[in-house]
């Protein structure tokens, strides 16, 4: 019996070999990898040689290969194609992985290793990147509690062990509403959608095993549907079914979860010694603290809630000129904002979508890095886990830098969202490690797929998120591409939209589907013109979702987060007509894990320097400038987490960015 998790791959790129790997092999791949991991930290742990960097430190980064690259497989399918089978697995190894954690920080032998070199580190003539690594390492131990004793300790673990099993099953219970919704559509429910639309609702509907079209909760179905259907009474009843994911009652019922795991968060930061779970959480962000989050957070919302406030007013009126009173509500304002989008600047989706085909953006995309980085892209014909998945090997000069996968459409099986996440990471010890990269997206299907602007948008990000780990080059896995603070890691993915606004790219490469013509220049022009467009909500919406995330963990973890969250919206003064873009119960990116946890502000945080990033390019010739692309390259997409986030931004920049950045590139003033 042999277990193909555990062999040596002998494929192309040394890539997993999908087509061998059952669900079956991997409880057994990952009990075994857990096993071997625990052997080497015992022997690193209790080996007779005085501490040094090498026995320790490098020794600690290469001791869970085998679990990194098991793990790496099924975290990757678990997000992109569940089963029944790996919902089961990630529910079982959840607290598994956690109580592995937690027997690494606890170990005493290693941890008095970890702080010995650590204190002896000038005397060790360390590289800068060791040192790094090592200052790194110390202060995770620190902050995962070695240093705690007795009962302080073992409470810390439980609650650790018990915040991953909860984790777990808040996304678990997201995937099980956002899949088990639909709605069936009649012939006359889809007068008034476009082409487009009335295609991806028969798609949706072919993978539901419906017999004609449906709307599903994918954003990339049902946002469409509330732009386009004039029928309110179904776009009531879709963006109701939307926004109560996670809150039906019962099973799946989302609530107590997140409750739970509040009280549990702020259990944690106290044993750790902090006030609240915000204060532990940003003391290693660039923001550092919650008052920093919480004044660029309340800098943008003034503006942007006037904004949407002048907005709703004009789509108010515009419904009521359709003969319906009353008030404007949350399923109107996409429908109604998309009408006066059409009459204001002659923008209409539906007239665009036709130019922005899925495989000409990604070709797109590809393009740029090619003119900024010299990379090029050729399809493998390579058996991946699903049908969906493409890939590519990335070359630069005829050298291998990567394997890039692209899974771009939505299915019941995948977590929703968009998201990069490496099945392999860069790093040269132990040899040179060229990293498996994956870009995973819920774009509608169609014949062909087509995007609209904001999909192509989100196409570009993930992209640019893929580049920082496919251009990484350090040689401390833990440092490795994307492990950086959380509030700089969006910046090479915002930025990269930018080259998406350039318009030579889109002159290039947005033909129409059916005629092969280029995108009209004037379109192209009102397209640009239109970037602002409907900013105030799209604001008031993140913002929103961003100030509940950190008031949660700014304080005493509330009892009833779902009280909390209304506490928020009424003293924020939230427009009636705007719901939160994550409200609690479906937030995964604050309750799936820590990931984002008071962390959602760090897409804001990065937006002030992506605007900044992007302007250095304008200043110094144009958007593909080769000295301004090295420079991105040299100092932020190659250097992972080898220096703190201000140090690589100022190597790259020359100085930091001013905070107004953000409320301009928002059209707010
Ligand atoms: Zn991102």
């Amino acid at each position: 019996m042999t277990n193909p998790l555990l062999q040596d791959w002998q494929t192309p790129f040394e890539l997993p070999p999908f087509e061998q790997i059952t669900d079956e092999d991997f409880g057994p791949a990952m009990d075994a990898a857990l096993e071997e991991a625990r052997a080497q930290i015992k022997v690193i742990a209790e080996q007779a040689d005085i501490p040094s960097f090498a026995n320790t430190i490098e020794a600690l980064e290469q001791a869970d290969g085998l679990l990194d690259r098991v793990a790496g497989v099924f975290f990757n399918l678990a997000g992109a194609d569940s089963t029944p089978a790996r919902e089961a697995l990630q529910r079982e190894f959840a607290p598994k992985f956690s109580a592995f954690s937690s027997e690494i920080t606890n170990n005493e032998t290693l941890w008095a290793r970890i702080d010995d070199v650590w204190q002896r580190k000038d005397s060790l003539g360390l590289s800068a990147e060791q040192e790094r690594v090592l200052y790194l390492t110390h202060r995770s131990f620190v902050r995962s509690g070695a240093a705690l004793k007795g009962e302080a300790r073992s409470q810390l673990t439980d609650v650790k062990g018990r915040l991953a099993v909860l984790g777990t099953q808040f996304t678990q219970n997201l995937l099980a509403d956002e899949r088990s919704w639909f709605m069936e559509l009649e012939p006359t429910d889809l007068e008034g959608l476009p082409d487009f639309v009335v295609a991806s609702a028969h798609a949706a509907g072919k993978e539901k095993a419906v017999d004609g079209p449906v709307v599903t909760l994918s954003r990339s179905l049902i946002v469409p549907f509330l732009q386009f259907s004039p029928r309110r009474d179904l776009r009531e009843r879709a963006f109701k079914a939307w926004a109560a994911r996670g809150a039906n009652g019962g099973e799946t019922d989302n609530r107590e979860i997140a409750a739970e795991t509040l009280a549990l968060r702020e259990t944690r930061a106290k044993l750790l010694g902090y006030p609240n779970f915000a204060a532990y959480k940003l003391e290693t962000e660039m923001a550092g603290r919650p008052e920093a989050v919480r004044d660029l957070l309340m800098q943008v919302w003034e503006p942007a809630k006037a904004q949407a406030e002048a907005d709703a007013d004009v789509l108010t009126s515009m419904m009521h000129a359709d003969g319906i009173n009353g008030d404007l509500e949350p399923w109107d304002w996409r429908y109604y904002s998309e009408k006066r989008r059409k009459a204001e600047h002659d923008l209409d989706e539906a007239a665009l979508k036709p130019y922005l085909q899925l495989d000409a953006m990604i070709e797109a995309s590809f393009d740029c890095a090619g003119r900024l980085f010299g990379l090029q892209f050729r399809p493998l014909d390579v058996t991946l886990y699903h049908e969906d998945a493409r890939a590519w090997e990335v070359t630069r000069g005829g050298e291998h830098v990567a394997v890039f996968i692209g899974d771009y459409f939505a299915r019941g099986s995948k977590r929703s969202g968009a998201w990069c996440s490496a099945m392999r990471s860069q790093k040269k010890l132990g040899g040179e490690t060229r990293p498996i990269v994956v870009n995973v997206c819920n774009f509608a299907k169609g014949e062909p797929a087509l995007l609209s602007y904001d999909d192509a948008r989100t196409l570009f990000h993930e992209f640019g998120h893929a580049l920082h780990q496919m251009l990484s080059d350090v040689t401390y896995g833990s440092i490795s591409g994307t492990s950086v603070a959380r509030d700089f890691v969006e910046l090479p993915s915002q930025l990269y939209e930018h080259w998406l606004e350039v318009p030579e790219v889109l002159e290039k490469h947005a033909c129409h589907s059916q005629t092969g013509a280029p995108m009209p220049a004037d379109l192209l022009e009102r397209l640009l013109a239109a970037q602002t467009y409907d900013m105030g909500f799209a604001t008031v919406e993140y913002v929103a979702s961003a100030l509940v995330d950190l008031d949660f963990h700014d304080g005493a973890a509330p009892s009833d987060p779902m009280a909390a969250q209304a506490e928020t919206l009424a003293r924020i003064g939230m427009p009636k007509a705007i719901t939160m873009r994550h409200a609690t119960p479906q937030f995964a990116h604050v309750f799936a894990g820590d990931g984002y946890s008071s962390g959602y502000y760090s897409y804001m945080w990065s937006e002030v320097m992506d605007a900044d990033a992007f302007a250095a390019f304008e200043e110094a010739g144009g958007a593909f400038d080769p000295e301004m692309a090295k420079k991105l390259e040299t100092f932020i997409l190659s250097a992972g987490g080898s220096q703190e986030a201000d140090a690589l931004y100022t190597a790259f920049r020359g100085r930091m960015p001013g905070r107004r950045g953000a409320v301009e590139r928002a059209g707010l003033g």
